[in-house]
């Protein structure tokens, strides 16, 4: 899960981070309001989507850039009226871009130079790594491949947590003396408590700034949660905005169905990870594209597969499905009656192709063909493959 940089402020603030302050705006007049609330300030006002790269992003409506300084409330609720129910393109966004239906009018601060601090947890070390470069405020990935050794990781251990030497590490990497490197430790400390509070995946600030007057801030937020911790933290969980995520992923998260749309057109419905990636494998051999990762899991319910089948026919990308069942744990009677239900309650306007196997098989494929529906039954799972590939084509 991931959050809006006006949310992310709100976690900087509990846990003293740094960051010059901001307000949250839905209409040009909430903007004015709340660019009144800083009066005689310098102010910036920031399109809220869950994707970087903002400032040089552009509007569809042919607006240029995400982020802009302003000077007046006049100027925030015209800057606002152009970014607001507009789809903002980014490098992280895609082609379709984000739909802005949230400002932040925030401090605008002098910066004298502009940083990448970064905590992530790093899989192959099962640790956090703390992430800095002195190229801040620019792509990241960039700055790995023009200039790796610009980028400085210090792995931190688990149980240990950051200590003082990897502070003073970090702090060096980045050429940091005096008053701003004791600013810059207590932020880092904090930010580490944070990531670990919190339980996050990924947070990264580009950039943190140091400023004439010798501050050192968190400029910009991007946080992700680890999912399966979200249980812990009903806060976090209340600043899940859906309309960032994909609807159907959104709905399949309510099923508790584990499903990742792709850009394909063959939707796969599959029981267990391992099956559902080699499922989409297997398309791919033959010519094909997959419209979706999705594993149903070993005990799924009808009332789990009927609504996994809603899914994928709601896909209007869907060309056709193959749904490749080894029952197990899995009752294959089960899957034919909520394909089956699904299908009488949408209709089943797209070929699909059906592999089933293992236990209750027998019972399966007789509830499939005493419904009536247009299915194809296929022998193996390559059989399968080779059957939906040609019915799409
Ligand atoms: P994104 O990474 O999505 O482009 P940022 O928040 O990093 O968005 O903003 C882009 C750039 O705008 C920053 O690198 C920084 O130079 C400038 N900027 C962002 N927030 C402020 C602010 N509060 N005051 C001054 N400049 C800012
Ligand atoms: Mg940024």
């Amino acid at each position: 899960m991931n959050i809006h940089e006006y949310q992310a402020k709100e976690l900087f603030d509990r846990f003293q981070v740094p960051s010059p302050s901001g307000r949250v705006a839905s209409t040009p007049e909430e903007a004015a309001a709340a660019a009144k609330e800083f009066a005689g300030a310098k102010l910036v006002i920031k399109a809220q989507v869950h994707a970087g790269g903002r400032g040089k992003g552009h509007f569809k409506n042919g607006f240029q850039g995400g982020v802009h300084l302003i000077e007046s409330p006049e100027q925030a609720a015209e800057f606002a009226g152009k970014m607001l129910n507009e789809t903002l393109v980014t490098v992280q966004t895609g082609e379709a871009g984000k739909l802005v239906s949230k400002v932040m009018i925030a401090e605008a601060v002098d910066i004298t130079h502009e940083y990448y601090l970064a905590i992530l947890m790093d899989r192959a070390t099962c640790r956090p790594v703390i992430v800095v470069s002195t190229e801040g405020g620019m792509s990241i990935e960039d700055v790995a491949h023009n200039t790796p050794d610009k980028i400085v990781r210090q792995f931190i251990h688990p149980l240990l947590g950051l200590q003082s030497y990897e502070v003073r590490k970090l702090t060096a990497a980045l050429g940091l003396t005096g008053d701003i490197a004791k600013q810059f430790a207590k932020l880092l400390g904090n930010l580490y408590k944070l990531f670990i509070s919190c339980d996050c995946a990924m947070l990264e600030i580009n950039p943190l700034v140091t400023t004439p007057d010798g501050r050192v801030l968190a400029l910009d937020a991007k946080f992700g949660f680890d999912d399966n911790a979200l249980y812990r933290h009903p806060d976090i969980v209340a600043m899940r905005d859906k309309s960032e995520e994909d609807p159907r992923e959104v709905a399949a998260s309510e099923f508790e169905l584990n499903y990742i749309g792709l850009d394909g057109n063959i939707a796969c419905l599959v029981n267990g990870a391992g099956l559902a990636m080699a499922t989409m494998d297997i398309i791919k051999h033959f010519g094909g594209d997959p419209a979706n990762f999705l594993d149903v899991g070993g005990g799924a319910s009808k009332e789990q597969v009927t609504a996994a089948f809603k899914i994928i026919l709601g896909d209007p990308n869907v060309k056709g499905i193959l749904i490749n069942i080894f029952g197990g744990i899995m009752d294959c009677n089960v899957i034919a009656e909520g394909v089956i239900a699904a299908a009488k309650e949408t209709g089943l306007p797209i070929p699909l192709v059906v592999r089933l196997e293992g236990n209750n098989v027998e019972m399966g494929k007789a509830t499939l063909a005493a419904s009536g529906l247009n299915i194809v039954s296929a022998d193996d799972m390559a059989d399968g493959a080779k059957k939906i590939v040609a019915a799409v084509a």
